[in-house]
């Protein structure tokens, strides 16, 4: 059965043509099925058309299945329900410039992160175009505002899904549908190499962010098992490529552990590393670094850095010409990020 949310206009125009429709059904269907409208209740479809359809395709939502809202700032984290009963987590964020919605990219991971708690299970699988858009769709319809700014920063590592990603960029972003801007939208990545310059290749102008949480191939891997695959130099040299082929600048993620990658000395080499990586003769990319206290999660028994370790952290990154950022926690109260709605839900 086709999922009629992962269609661009063409694919939609060519199956419609298939059961015997006109072409301009098409155009007269995109927009509201990317509005949330099913087919059914679109009112300038007819039960003919719908009558062809069954059986061929379908329009499935995700749906809500909790709902958490922040008493503090507003942030509402939404597990949804798939088509098939497995369930993903999206959390939408109140900022001045507009309502930004963290998204899922794959039921589970498994790029075995320590720290992360999307991880623990493994993966289940990756998610379709279409449930990758049916989030900002859902999102918005239960929220009743205009979603303008996308992160793929929820369960999942978005470029280990590198075609359903990129067909879902392109939906997320067509004038007849949702009309996200690509400079509203960023992609986070743990660091999938291949994944980084074939995404160069589509100069699409999204942010790349990257999870890098430390700067020595030692530290780096006993966090993140996918270094010993692509250590740090060559997720770098991967980051100069990128910037050097689309202009845009990269963030850098960086969570900090008690006592794993916290001093100061881990502070003055991550400058070191990004400088001599991103600032030689060829490239002057203006480098940013978000700092982020782990949040912490029971099962891998990594304690928040204390406040004094963040501040000093940051204030060694600047000492050194790096720009650093500590990451506001939005949604604290209801434990907004992490995968951990999910377990909970999968723990019964
Ligand atoms: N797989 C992608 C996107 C999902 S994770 C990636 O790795 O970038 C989104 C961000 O949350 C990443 O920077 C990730 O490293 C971070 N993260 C995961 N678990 C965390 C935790 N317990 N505390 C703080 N940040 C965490």
């Amino acid at each position: 059965m086709t999922d009629l949310l992962s269609l661009t206009p063409e694919e939609l125009e060519a199956l419609l043509v298939s059961v015997g429709e006109p072409k301009y059904r098409a155009a007269q269907m995109f927009p509201q099925l990317h509005r949330g409208v099913s087919p059914e209740q679109m009112t300038n479809i007819g039960k003919a058309t719908r009558q062809k359809l069954d059986g061929v395709a379908a329009y499935r939502l995700p749906t809500v299945r909790r709902r958490l809202v922040s008493a503090l700032d507003g942030t509402v984290k939404y597990l949804f329900a798939l088509g098939d009963g497995n369930c993903v987590e999206s959390v939408v964020m109140k900022y001045k410039y507009g309502n930004t919605i963290c998204i899922s990219s794959q039921v589970g991971c498994r790029m075995g992160c320590r720290f992360c708690a999307s991880t623990i299970g493994g993966k289940v699988r990756d998610l379709t175009p279409g449930e990758l858009v049916g989030q900002v769709i859902a999102a918005g319809a239960d929220t009743g505002e205009r979603i303008s700014h996308i992160v793929l920063m929820g369960i999942g590592e978005p470029l280990d899904n590198y075609d359903n990603v990129v067909k879902f960029l392109r939906l997320v972003t067509h004038p007849d549908g949702l009309n996200i801007s690509y400079r509203h939208i960023s992609l986070s990545t743990c660091g999938v190499v291949p994944g980084i310059l074939r995404l160069a290749e589509l100069n699409m102008p999204i942010t790349l962010s990257i999870s890098l949480h430390a700067a020595n191939d030692q530290t780096r891997s006993s966090i993140m098992p996918v270094n010993r695959r692509w250590g740090v130099d060559e997720l770098l040299s991967a980051c100069k490529t990128y910037y050097e082929k689309t202009g845009r600048r990269i963030s850098f993620e960086y969570t900090l552990i008690d006592g794993k990658n916290d001093s100061p000395e881990a502070a003055r080499e991550l400058a070191r590393v990004l400088n001599s990586h991103l600032r030689t003769r060829s490239t002057t990319m203006p480098i940013h670094v978000n700092l982020i206290p782990v949040n912490e999660v029971k099962e891998t028994g990594f304690r928040r850095a204390s406040d004094d370790s963040v501040a000093a952290f940051a204030r060694t990154l600047e000492d050194n010409g790096i720009r650093a950022t500590v990451r506001r926690r939005l949604g604290s109260d209801i434990n907004a990020s992490c995968g951990q709605l999910r377990r909970a839900e999968a723990d019964g």
